[in-house]
């Protein structure tokens, strides 16, 4: 079966890793570059994007990390983890470096301005398709407030001041979400992934 790695320098790592067992694949906790091998995916959790990128350079992880993506890895991140995904970033230290596999222009702490948390019910495609919706939890969440020609918009907030935000994309193997469906119990968002980490996997026999 497939393996897929949460990054775990910071952040709410053992909800992923419980969420992905609940997958049923084996889900294991990655800080060196040694650990990104034989990955057949990785997430990046929520938890703080500047951290995460200081910790990325000590633990010496960018450019592996970089590398390893750039040859194809699946990846999934959730909030930080989307910001850390992105190639543009807007409202961050100007040092904070991030991984580039995700053509979006993220703002952090967007919804921020309004209220630090909140929930709504989601249609995200491919994912809720002819089903209920997701209930989507955001905490200090970024928006993708600009999508490149290869980004597939999956979701986008409904109602409410933010409506109409795009809140989850997904551009060839690289899922990102604005919020934390490990929290939640609902598994549908994760299995996506795990479904497309398979697929993959057998696409390359
Ligand atoms: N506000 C955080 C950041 O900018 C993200 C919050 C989260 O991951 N829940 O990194």
């Amino acid at each position: 079966g497939a393996t897929i790695g949460v990054l775990a320098l910071q952040g709410d790592v053992r909800e992923h890793l419980q969420t992905l067992e609940a997958c049923g694949v084996r889900a294991v906790p990655v800080r060196r570059e040694r650990e990104l091998r034989g990955l057949d995916g990785l997430v990046l959790p929520g938890g703080e994007s500047t951290t995460m990128s200081r910790l990325l350079e000590v633990f010496e992880l960018t450019e592996p990390l970089r590398r390893a993506l750039n040859d194809g890895l699946p990846a999934y991140g959730s909030c930080a983890g989307m910001i850390l995904l992105a190639s543009r970033i807007l409202d961050t230290r100007d040092d904070a470096t991030h991984l580039d596999a995700l053509d979006i222009t993220v703002r952090r702490n967007a919804f921020g301005r309004q209220v630090e948390s909140f929930e709504t019910d989601l249609q995200c495609a491919g994912i809720t398709t002819g089903d209920a919706p997701l209930r989507a939890v955001f905490i200090r969440a970024p928006w993708v407030e600009q999508a490149g020609p290869q980004v597939q918009v999956l979701a986008r907030v409904g109602d409410g001041p933010a409506a109409g935000r795009i809140v989850a994309v997904r551009q060839s193997d690289v899922l990102a979400t604005s919020f934390h469906p490990e929290v939640t119990g609902d598994l549908r968002v994760h299995r996506y992934f795990v479904d497309l980490v398979q697929g993959r996997r057998k696409k390359e026999g």
